[in-house]
């Protein structure tokens, strides 16, 4: 945050900062959806642009002079602290003279909240002195309204409640959309199916509590090695799948090993001991005209055969 170049009210340059006069620099600000608003060091606000009086219905006339530790738009976190009285982004970025972003509540003039985002910058006089802080504000609205309904909805309907991962239903929509990328785009996809081994006697010597720990502990291990646009799921029972994107035969060899060790490695408490797991994986590419039916029976058949083998393997078509 603190090593982007803090930005100057204007330009050194004499021919680049007449240009640039203030009124311009007013109608820039004016022009955007953003709402701007810039305190002194003794948080006194000095300016403030039309997309703040639109996103908090108060006019510039009323706000300006004001401090923002009166209050006015009554900033709260997410977690409802009162911004302003402690944790006030702008106060903070005077002291240190940091950027910051945050999200938080701000209160309209008619009363009702707002999610925005926020983002504070310090303002330096032409010695590099921090004369106040600028505060640009974004209506997050939508964006907080979008990811309430798709949070309620994969919790609903795509989450398994034990693991926390998604589950069969979300990962069968997944491989199906992989193998369409696939077909269009030429991507790669493998596919990673992994059982736990002995897991019965896990829950017969241990008890059934102690294996859901581990069931949730081979879930995390395995979403913590994921690269971003990958994902774990749960087939069902101790069953897991992976689907791994953009990758060749050897590297999805190697992903798949690199799994099953780090799963082999881990300790699971068990009363005062600490209990391993191993699992068998069983891996395969996607194929041209593949169905997901016929790529995961492919991964299964080569799981069974890692079962057959031994247990604590992976075998790779
Ligand atoms: P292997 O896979 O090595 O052949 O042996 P296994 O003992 O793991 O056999 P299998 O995979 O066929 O059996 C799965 C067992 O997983 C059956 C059941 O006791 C256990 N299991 C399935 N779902 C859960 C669960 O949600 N929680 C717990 N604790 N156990 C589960
Ligand atoms: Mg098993």
């Amino acid at each position: 945050m603190s090593d982007i170049p803090i930005f100057r009210l204007l330009p050194k340059e004499p021919a680049l900062r007449d240009k640039l006069s203030s009124s311009f620099h007013e109608r820039l600000l004016d022009s955007l959806h953003d709402g701007v608003y810039f305190v002194d060091r003794e948080r006194k606000i000095q300016y403030w642009n039309k997309g703040a009086e639109l996103l908090t219905g108060y006019a510039a006339s009323e706000v300006i002079g004001k401090s923002c530790s009166d209050n006015i738009l009554m900033h709260v976190s997410e977690e409802g602290c009162a911004l302003c009285v402690e944790g006030c982004p702008l106060a903070d970025t005077i002291a240190d003279g940091k950027r910051r972003e945050t999200e938080a509540y701000l209160r309209h003039k008619l009363g009702h909240r707002i999610p925005v985002s926020i983002r504070a910058a310090p303002i330096l006089d032409s010695e590099g002195q921090i004369i106040g802080a600028a505060e640009v504000f974004s209506d997050l609205t939508a964006k907080k309204r979008i990811e309430r309904r798709v949070g309620e909805l994969e919790n609903i309907a795509f989450l398994d409640s034990l693991t926390g991962v998604p589950n069969r239903r979300y990962m069968e929509m997944k491989i199906k959309q992989a193998i369409q990328e696939a077909e269009v785009f030429g991507r790669r996809i493998g596919l990673l199916m992994i059982d736990i081994d002995g897991f019965k006697e896990v829950n017969d010597l241990h008890g059934h509590e102690v294996g859901d720990d581990a069931l949730r502990a081979v879930c995390l291990t395995l979403a913590h090695s994921l690269r971003t646009g990958d994902f774990v799921g749960r087939w069902g029972g101790d069953e897991l799948v992976v689907v791994v994107k953009d990758i060749s035969v050897a590297a999805l060899g190697a992903f798949a090993e690199r799994c099953r060790m780090l799963i082999s490695e881990s300790a699971i408490p068990a009363g005062d001991a600490h209990l391993k797991v191993t699992v068998s994986a069983g891996a395969t590419l996607v194929k041209r005209g593949d169905t997901s039916n016929e790529a995961i029976k492919r991964a299964d058949e080569m799981l069974y055969r890692s079962k057959a083998s031994g247990r604590n393997r992976v075998t790779i078509d």
